[in-house]
């Protein structure tokens, strides 16, 4: 349970569950109003705090729940969250915690459709819901179409368990220079579902869209959707962009600051040295929290009273030194690595990476604290 007082004084994420409610309800305005949406909530909210986004989302009435592992499904569990979960990412070793917790795996091979009925069996299950997925191109996980035969043998001998849903996953939904690949990709989708549907003789969910699917290929959304980045707050495009709200503040405080003399040095292996007189503060994060190296050096900046402070030097593992020798500050003052406001979408393109890869990466040594905006 993250901690609701408002803080300051050391680094904080900051859950704005306000911009969560906007988010969800801008991405439903974007489907019709039947079609149920997939709060993807694995690596802790992508990074904020999956038992807090979930309770919210639960409040909100979202339909359904996906994580990447059952562990994480477990710990939704244990805080009594019980909406539907699938878990994306099913791996035999985890069989039992799935079965336990009422987690619904993905099953996207024939191996891990053989062993997973042959459990269930062996645990007297029956109808366990089971998510067939489909490899439309993304070639990472999921069945091809030659499987559809024996995918329905296999099943027809068995009531252990059911299909609650049929999916595939979008290999370059927000890159409109793809659209060519996607629409094969949802028309093969959508062909492989039908002749699974007929050899099954009932229905189950079909969903292939992510975030930038719901928004550039809404015709697509089939029965249901899978939404994470939008919920967190991001578009993956600047036109949509503005349309969503981060929920993730990242603050901190400066604990300490330098003056360097021109010429004298800073860090480790002296990375960085003064040109001129410069002042330095000192931060109380580093990439032990999430602020990987590759911001070092002037690829990334806090922003300390509505003013850029770039990263000088290598980041260290518990702290990073900001250039403020333009911004009147003093020790104890906040800076703001990424808000609403700040994104975490811009600092992460400018080092070369994505929104996904900053927020995810927030450590769980960050205090995180729930807020309405
Ligand atoms: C992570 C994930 C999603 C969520 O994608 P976003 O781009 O964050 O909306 C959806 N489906 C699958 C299979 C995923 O792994």
């Amino acid at each position: 349970m993250a901690n609701t007082q408002a803080n300051v004084g050391e680094t904080v994420l900051e859950i704005d569950l306000n911009a969560l409610d906007h988010n969800y309800h801008f991405l439903k305005s974007r489907i019709s109003p039947t079609t149920k949406i997939m709060a993807v909530v694995k690596a802790y909210g992508y990074g904020s705090d999956a038992v807090e986004v979930a309770k919210e989302l639960v409040s909100l009435g979202i339909d359904y729940f996906a994580v990447a592992y059952a562990k994480e499904g477990e710990l939704l569990r244990n805080d009594s969250i019980m909406t539907p979960i699938l878990v994306l990412h099913t791996l035999p070793a985890n069989f039992d915690v799935l079965i336990n917790r009422c987690l619904e795996p993905n099953i996207y091979s024939l191996k891990i459709l053989k062993e997973f009925i042959a459990f269930a069996e062996k645990e007297n299950q029956k109808n366990y819901p089971i998510h067939i997925k489909f490899n439309t191109g993304l070639n990472r996980l999921g069945f091809s179409e030659k499987d559809i035969e024996e995918i329905a043998a296999i099943l027809s001998k068995t009531k252990s368990v059911k299909v609650t849903s049929i999916f595939s996953h979008l290999a370059a939904s927000e890159d409109l220079s793809e659209a060519a690949f996607t629409l094969s990709q949802i028309e093969k989708f959508k062909n492989i579902s039908e002749l699974l549907i007929q050899k099954l003789g009932y229905t189950p969910l079909r969903h292939t869209l992510n975030t930038s699917g719901i928004l550039n290929y809404p015709e697509a959304q089939f029965e249901m959707v899978r939404s994470g980045i939008g919920l967190y707050g991001f578009g993956n495009d600047p036109k949509f962009d503005s349309f969503f709200r981060p929920i993730g503040s990242l603050k901190t405080i400066i604990s300490q600051i330098h003056e360097i003399k021109k010429g004298e040095s800073l860090g480790y292996n002296r990375a960085f040295t003064a040109t001129e007189d410069t002042k330095t503060a000192t931060l109380p994060l580093g990439h032990a929290d999430g602020i990987s190296r590759i911001y070092g050096n002037g690829k990334g900046w806090v922003t300390i009273h509505g003013k850029k402070a770039p990263i000088v030097g290598n980041v260290c593992m518990d702290m990073i030194m900001a250039d403020v020798t333009q911004i009147d500050c003093k020790e104890g003052d906040e800076a703001i690595v990424f808000d609403l406001t700040e994104s975490a979408h811009s600092m992460a393109t400018h080092a070369g990476t994505i929104s996904y890869e900053l927020i995810t990466s927030v450590s769980q040594r960050v205090k995180r604290v729930v807020c309405r905006k």
